[in-house]
């Protein structure tokens, strides 16, 4: 598995953005964001979410919202955000994070990618990612 061996600039910006992430995550604003977010998708499909990637329940209380993009955090749009439960959640991280060639492609198309593949765990994948001997 190659390591990309980032440049010490981008590792700084990526920890500035990581610092930021977590203060916003932790927030009552983000909570108060979910809630938005759940009353807009329902209002939307007329129905409440389920994880995108396994379509099993989805709530509040035990359920993530996966940024598709970080380009407006703090003031994500209803399409920034994705349900996803815990477990597709780690799986789709640990994919994103197992192989650079995803955050190439962007993360939005990333995520959306990866998804379809949760969804289809039986489609073909590129024979140098493991997800097996990580967690
Ligand atoms: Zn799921
Ligand atoms: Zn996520």
């Amino acid at each position: 598995m190659r390591d990309p061996r980032p440049g010490l600039a981008w590792s700084r910006r990526r920890a500035t953005r990581r610092a930021d992430y977590a203060t916003w995550m932790a927030s009552a604003a983000w909570q108060q964001r979910r809630r938005q977010w759940l009353a807009s998708w329902t209002a939307r499909y007329g129905h409440p979410p389920t994880c995108q990637a396994c379509a099993g329940p989805w709530n509040l209380h035990d359920g993530d919202l996966h940024h598709r993009s970080y380009a407006r955090l703090g003031h994500e749009t209803d399409r920034d955000l994705v349900p996803l439960d815990r477990d597709c959640h780690q799986r789709l991280h640990q994919i994103l994070e197992s192989n650079p060639a995803w955050g190439r492609l962007g993360r939005p198309q990333a995520t959306d990618l990866i998804i379809a593949r949760l969804r289809h765990p039986t489609s073909p994948r590129p024979d140098h990612e493991d997800t097996n001997d990580r967690r």
